[in-house]
């Protein structure tokens, strides 16, 4: 499970805290170190973890003023409300349209971040609180892409729109929004095409089906594991496509977590999903407090 070492480490640091009882500012600095030091080894961007050293510090060089708890509390009670306040203080919404307007959904990533997979747990998710989602295959190039979604969408339930390898995804996009219409779906979740970096063509593709038809949300999916690489990935693609929120996967596995724990901050996206494992259940709403709760163990 992800943050496992981070979560050990801060328990001992916050333990050790405990211990002492009465607190010198000494202690707190250097407890304060260690979490900073805890931050940094599971991988969250430097620039995040100085950001929120300065606010805890700030807040808790004030915090003997506060009665009730004493001062190794305190510092928890802070470090707690500081890393729910990185990963968005509110629970982000994928934004639908009410009712049979069809909100247009478009799943980008680098091959490999779980993208197609998450686009048929995104629409089981979606059919079962009542919506009516149409997949459309629109990743040509990655073999086996579109039979993937083609298996995932039967197990789901959902129709996956397809019209093969030969066609261009602008075209195999328009005409899934028209079989939309036509067949009253309400949701029209794109699966475009990955690469295994981000390059031009990519770009330029994402940036067409955009332009050809009224994307709702733009939803990006990456990997936790790859850690500060998905957290560029998502300014990338932020600044090069436009984001309105990401979906962090393979956050069931050995990640150190740093992904989590940065994204909001860097790209100023909200994390809306988290991908907990390969079956087509695990997806769960993102929850900054559970997961600060999560971290803190
Ligand atoms: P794509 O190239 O981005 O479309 O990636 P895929 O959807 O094919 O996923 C790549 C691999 O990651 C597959 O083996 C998936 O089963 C796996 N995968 C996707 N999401 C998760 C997740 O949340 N947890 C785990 N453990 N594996 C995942």
């Amino acid at each position: 499970m992800a943050f496992e070492s981070l979560t050990d480490k801060l328990q001992n640091v916050f333990k050790n805290l405990r211990k002492k009882g009465r607190l010198t500012e000494a202690d707190v600095k250097a407890a304060l170190k260690e979490v900073k030091m805890a931050l940094l080894e599971a991988d969250v961007s430097f620039k995040v973890v100085k950001q929120f050293m300065k606010s805890v510090q700030e807040r808790a060089v004030g915090a003997d003023v506060m009665s009730g708890l004493n001062p190794g509390q305190m510092v928890i009670k802070i470090v707690n409300e500081e890393l729910v306040n990185l990963m968005g203080s509110e629970t982000a919404e994928l934004l639908l349209k009410p009712g049979s307007e069809i909100t247009v959904i478009m799943m980008v990533g680098l091959q490999g971040a779980g993208k197609t997979t998450t686009t048929a747990k995104l629409a089981g998710k979606l059919k079962s609180k009542g919506r009516k989602p149409l997949l459309a295959a629109c990743d040509v190039y990655r073999p086996a892409a579109i039979t993937q979604l083609q298996v995932n969408g039967e197990k789901q339930g959902v129709e996956v729109f397809s019209m093969g390898d030969k066609q261009n995804p602008v075209n195999i996009a328009k005409a899934a929004y028209e079989h939309a219409k036509k067949e009253k779906f309400n949701v029209l979740i794109l699966d475009t095409a990955g690469r295994l970096h981000i390059d031009e063509d990519m770009m330029k593709e994402l940036a067409d089906i955009k332009e050809a038809l009224e994307v709702d949300q733009t939803v990006l999916v990456v990997d936790a594991m790859t850690g500060q690489d998905a957290v560029n990935v998502a300014e990338t693609f932020g600044e090069k496509v436009g984001i309105d929120g990401v979906v962090l996967t393979k956050l069931d596995g050995d990640a150190r977590g740093g992904a989590a724990l940065s994204i909001r901050a860097i790209t100023g996206k909200p994390i809306l999903f988290v991908g907990m494992g390969e079956k087509l259940s695990d997806l769960e709403q993102f929850y900054p407090d559970r997961m600060a709760s999560r971290i803190l163990g």
